[in-house]
């Protein structure tokens, strides 16, 4: 079993410490796996707490998700976390919680293979997504949230010359160029990943200027730490920098 080390933004594990020991579905040889498995630093046990404020709409227990709490939040968006430790469950269906709140403890129950906990993300149709940029903050359940992004793309269509329609595609990827401090700095771009970043919390970007300069490479270096891609604080194509940006992955 590997393990990769992940460093979220919006806990789920309450000492913040997370590893993966099972991706999500596109990033996973299981295609089915809907959730992100998670385990403790060294292989550790973890009490499992909410990601965001809510109403539990289920803690039960289930064959194939054994002890299992959901979480109702804003907009309909559901979160999951299952196989909890039998006796643990600190919450009860039609609680009001907020984030942070010990829900039960990691543990083996249902259709689990050592102790972890499965985590997944169902937005309203109970359709799973990706748990990851929710983990790293760069979603929420908020619509505001997606207004933003909807308007760093579009800005981004605009100044790359693509299709302006706020919903990025291969299309937009293929029109995107490497901008670094070096090739492309003061591009019109620069400016929209300046104040979408800060946007994202990084805040060590500064001001933005519309110059790429070494703030603007450190913030990026940090972006792609956290995102798992090179660390180069070059945006390419290549180097997975635009597709996380653009949340083609
Ligand atoms: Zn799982």
């Amino acid at each position: 079993m590997s393990v990769k080390k992940i460093v979220v933004k919006e806990p789920v594990l309450k000492k913040g410490e997370h590893y993966l020991t099972s991706d999500y579905k596109t990033r996973d040889t299981r295609s089915s796996h809907n959730g992100m498995d998670m385990i403790g630093k060294n292989k550790s046990i973890d009490d499992v707490i909410a990601i965001s404020d809510g109403i539990v709409i289920t803690s039960t227990y289930s064959s194939s998700a054994g002890y299992y709490v959901e979480i109702q939040h804003e907009n309909n968006y559901i979160s999951r976390y299952l196989h909890l430790k039998k006796g643990s469950l600190k919450v009860k269906k039609g609680d009001k919680i907020t984030k942070g709140t010990i829900l039960g403890t990691m543990g083996n129950t249902g259709n689990s293979n050592g102790a972890h906990l499965h985590f997944a993300i169902y937005n309203a149709k109970r359709t799973p997504l990706d748990p990851l940029p929710y983990l790293l903050g760069d979603k929420n359940f908020s619509t505001n949230q997606d207004n933003t992004f909807q308007e760093f793309v579009k800005n981004i269509q605009n100044s790359l010359g693509a299709k302006v329609d706020g919903i990025p595609g291969p299309e937009t990827l293929k029109k995107t160029i490497t901008i670094s401090a070096k090739v492309n700095r003061k591009h019109k771009v620069v400016k929209y990943l300046q104040e979408y970043l800060n946007y994202l919390g990084y805040s060590s970007i500064g001001t933005p200027d519309g110059i790429a300069g070494p703030k603007f490479t450190k913030a990026i270096k940090e972006y792609q730490k956290d995102h798992n891609c090179v660390v180069d604080g070059v945006i390419t194509k290549q180097n997975k920098t635009w597709k996380n940006l653009l949340k083609l992955l």
